[in-house]
């Protein structure tokens, strides 16, 4: 899709922000909000956007066998980095082999120490450090919606969702 299109289809930062003040990860990891930087700026002169999704999918026995929501979201949230594990190195490829371009990730797991803003210190891989397409302002609901065929699930009650959908873009030039 044309870069100018997928913005005035799917950003919306202010709103995507209201969102994000309410998620107990605000501020506690270099990808995430607030930003030094207006966020707007992250998207703005690209030609074309590629977006691409990964599903986990759990089984029945896995989401049976997380009964708390500490269970669940520990589950979600080991899938989630065991996935992230193997589609980055190939999103950052991708990157590389295409000259001025920049990836949309998901929230940083590239130090399995933990992130160290919660320190106040600097990030550790300022170089390798990319921003989610929510974190900037993009409505995840509505592209994964209109552009993968996907409804976004979420965690109700507790309980570990069937499915958990990683969205990532590669902005070109
Ligand atoms: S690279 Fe490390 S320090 Fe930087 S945002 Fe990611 S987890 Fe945090």
């Amino acid at each position: 899709m044309s870069a100018d299109e997928f913005i005035s289809r799917y950003r919306d930062v202010d709103r995507i922000r209201s969102y994000c003040l309410q998620c107990p990860g605000y501020g506690k990891s270099w990808s995430c909000p607030p930003f030094d930087f207006e966020p707007r700026t992250a998207s703005d002169g690209f030609k074309t956007v590629r977006v691409m999704g990964a599903t986990i999918e759990f089984d029945e026995s896995v989401r049976a066998s997380c009964v708390t929501a500490e269970q669940s979201s520990a589950m979600g949230k080991q899938a989630i980095d065991e996935v992230c594990q193997s589609l980055l190195p190939r999103i950052y490829e991708m990157e590389l082999e295409t000259p001025g371009s920049r990836c949309f990730t998901f929230r940083c797991t590239l130090c399995p120490e933990g992130c160290t803003r919660p320190e106040g210190k600097p990030c550790r891989q300022p170089e390798l450090l990319r921003h989610s397409l929510e974190s900037v302002g993009f409505d995840l609901v509505a592209v994964t919606h209109d552009l993968l065929g996907i409804d976004l699930e979420w965690s109700a009650d507790g309980k570990l969702p069937k499915h958990i959908t990683i969205v990532t873009a590669l902005f070109m030039a």
